[in-house]
């Protein structure tokens, strides 16, 4: 399974992100109906979200001690 990770701000609540993987299926430029959204609490360092077509995207707080390149255009 395709894996992709994000990254949010580290006072952030809530996203929202390009699914990489239905990007790459798609013309570049072309992001309408695939980005995906999503809260993390404030006391969560991890989570993930599900875009519309069921992709699993992980997220990671930023300053949680974690290093992850960014995947997201929207990062
Ligand atoms: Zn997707």
């Amino acid at each position: 399974m395709y894996e992709q990770t994000v990254v949010v701000l580290a006072r952030a609540t809530a996203f929202t992100v390009v699914c990489q993987a239905c990007a790459e299926g798609l013309n570049a430029g072309d992001y309408s109906g695939m980005s995906a959204e999503g809260t993390l609490r404030l006391e969560q360092d991890f989570g993930w979200t599900t875009c519309p077509r069921g992709h699993r995207i992980r997220v990671i707080r930023a300053g949680a001690g974690v290093r992850a390149e960014p995947t997201s255009p929207l990062w």
